[in-house]
This record gives C-alpha cells, sequence and structure tokens, in this order.
C-alpha cells in the first residue's frame, strides 16, 4: 500500500520541482522567484510570483513576458506532483514498524531514469538561479581585477603573454587572425606553435585563441586534431556582461575559474578548468538553461585572445588564476 501524500510531501515535491525553497503561507499557497524573472520587462517585486498546490497546482506570475517560462514551470511542477500522488515520494522515509506487503523503498518520483530525473532537476536549478543571479547577483566589470588571483597587466602586450601562461611551454597552440584559418591543405600551418614559440613573437600574433592542445604537426582545427582539452570557455549572447559575470561567480564553486576575458562585444568570456565527461554533460544542461553558448562546448572553436585589439577596443584580460599548475601535455 502507497503511504498517503501529506500536504508537507506536496510542498517538498513542488520545490524539487522548481529547484528552489517556496515561502509558504499557508498549507498550499506560497511565494517563489519567478522561474521567468530574467525575462521581466519592469522591476520583479517579492509578491509577484505564486504557487498554489490545490486542484490543478499552478504557478502564477504578475509579469506577463516571463509567461513561456512560467508555462513550462508548471508542466514540470504538475507532473512532480501527479508522479508523487501515483507512486509516492521519494525522499520520505519508509516508517519503521509492522509492515503489510510494501516494498522497502518508495517507488522513484519519476517514471524517468535516475541519471534523467537528477539531470532535469539540475537544468531547473540552473534556470531558477540564472533568475535570481540575473535579477539579484549580477557582477559590475570593474569588479574581475580586484579578484584576480594574480595579477593583471595594465599592459595590453604584457596581457596575452601573461594568459598564455596557463598553457604548458610545448603546449601546440592555434592563434589567429581570423577563425577560418585552418586545413586548406596546410595553408595556415603558421597559426600553429608552441606556447614557448608564441611567447617569442614580437607583438600579438592574432586576435584569436583555441582553448585546445592540438596534435604536433597538425594543420587543420578539426576535433580530430585535438590532443587536449584543458580549458571549457563559457559565454553568452544573451546575458550583458554584469549577468554572465554573476553566472561565472556561481560556476566558480564548483569549477576552477581561470581567466576572465572581456571580448571588447556585448559578452565576457569565462575560462574554466575543463572538468570530467559526467559533469561535462550536466553543463551541457545547465549552461542553455543560463543561456550561454554550447557552441563553445566545441574544443576547437576559437575565443578571443586577450591583448589583442577589436576594432580599436582591446579585448582584455580582467582576471587570471596562475597558481595552479598549468596543463599537461598528456590527454
Ligand atoms: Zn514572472
Amino acid at each position: 500500500m502507497n503511504h498517503q501524500i501529506t500536504a508537507e510531501d506536496l510542498r517538498g515535491v513542488a520545490e524539487l520541482a522548481v529547484g528552489t525553497p517556496i515561502r509558504w503561507e499557508d498549507d498550499v499557497t506560497g511565494f517563489l522567484p519567478c522561474p521567468g524573472a530574467v525575462l521581466h520587462t519592469a522591476p520583479t517585486r517579492p509578491h509577484d510570483c505564486r504557487v498554489k498546490l490545490d486542484r490543478a497546482p499552478t504557478i502564477h506570475c504578475f509579469h506577463a513576458s516571463c509567461a513561456s517560462m512560467v508555462a513550462a514551470a508548471n508542466r514540470r511542477l504538475r507532473s512532480a506532483i501527479g508522479r508523487a500522488q501515483r507512486h509516492g515520494v521519494v525522499t520520505e522515509p519508509t516508517p519503521a514498524g509492522p509492515s503489510d506487503e510494501s516494498p522497502p523503498n518508495a517507488t522513484p518520483l519519476a517514471s524517468m531514469s535516475p541519471q534523467d530525473y537528477e539531470r532535469d532537476v539540475l537544468r531547473l536549478r540552473a534556470e531558477f538561479a540564472i533568475a535570481s543571479l540575473a535579477t539579484a547577483r549580477s557582477l559590475p566589470v570593474t569588479e574581475w581585477i580586484p579578484r584576480s588571483p594574480t595579477s593583471v597587466p595594465t599592459d595590453p602586450d604584457a596581457q596575452w603573454r601573461s594568459f598564455l601562461q596557463l598553457f604548458a611551454a610545448d603546449a601546440n597552440l592555434w592563434i589567429g587572425s581570423e577563425v577560418w584559418q585552418s586545413g586548406n591543405e596546410g595553408r595556415y600551418q603558421h597559426c600553429w606553435r608552441t606556447r614557448d614559440q608564441w611567447l617569442s613573437y614580437p607583438s600579438v600574433p592574432g586576435r584569436y585563441v583555441c582553448p585546445a592542445l592540438f596534435l604536433p604537426g597538425t594543420t587543420s582545427r578539426a576535433n580530430s586534431a585535438v590532443l587536449a582539452r584543458p580549458f571549457l570557455v563559457v559565454e553568452s549572447d544573451e546575458l550583458n556582461k554584469a549577468e554572465i559575470g554573476a553566472v561565472f561567480l556561481w560556476l566558480a564553486e564548483s569549477l576552477s575559474l581561470r581567466a576572465v576575458v572581456d571580448t571588447a562585444g556585448k559578452s565576457l568570456h569565462g575560462w574554466f578548468d575543463c572538468p570530467d565527461e559526467g559533469t561535462l554533460t550536466d553543463l551541457k544542461i545547465i549552461l542553455p538553461a543560463f543561456r550561454c553558448d554550447p557552441a563553445l562546448f566545441k574544443p576547437s572553436q576559437p575565443v578571443r585572445l586577450p591583448g589583442a585589439m577589436r576594432d580599436g577596443r582591446l579585448q582584455r584580460l580582467l582576471y587570471l588564476d596562475l597558481s595552479h599548475e598549468n596543463h599537461a601535455i598528456t590527454p
């Protein structure tokens, strides 16, 4: 026999489904950060977004611009509560005592696999985190340099040289002045040099660099030419610099942040030590929820090299952490 689902169980299920604590006013009504707050076009206030768990569980937000994200959150909420009512609550310990034929553990909430369920929860948490980050925790660009563990040189020529210290001396790196400098029967061979060869250049050798190490002798940025991928670069076309800054800080709680580069466009790039495959898989779900660019999961994607110019403006190094070992060449 399934144990009876209590109102308290349902409140727990709702919080898990929306990925954030809810401030409950009574058994079935509470307030929460709007899942679509990032889309609000007017200021967000504390009681704008309400959830009610009676009959058809519903999140309602005062704003209209967030409707798509609120609708998605409502689908998740109803499906999680429906599953809980059908199968029991996985987080509820089985009561000890004289037993009937109930199974030792309650059936998992989800009919999906545990991995899928966990990813779903991660994605939800990310969606809610971005809403609160973007509205509450933005980080002005000027606050990066004082936070930098390694002091950031102001001289542009010193910036790219310091930045390349993230790589090992013999790392085979691609640097180009155009992103298309690859392949074409070896015509762009000059774009591959070891870190120390690049450092011997009298001035910045290009505007772009790849966060990947390439096989010796390669003349193409094909994925098959990538020897190792020491860094994951995160960016967003949609968040402003202060908002993406808050995302970097959030990610830096679990990943190692090595550099932040102002692209001299709308965006910042965050360079993180590349995590293991499992974490990368999770990030492929989380980062799009942060409106971050999934193309950067491709290790051979060129990104802006700090210390170079873009339309008369400096691609500026804002943060650098050389306190760890730089990356060995072995994959
Ligand atoms: Zn809203």
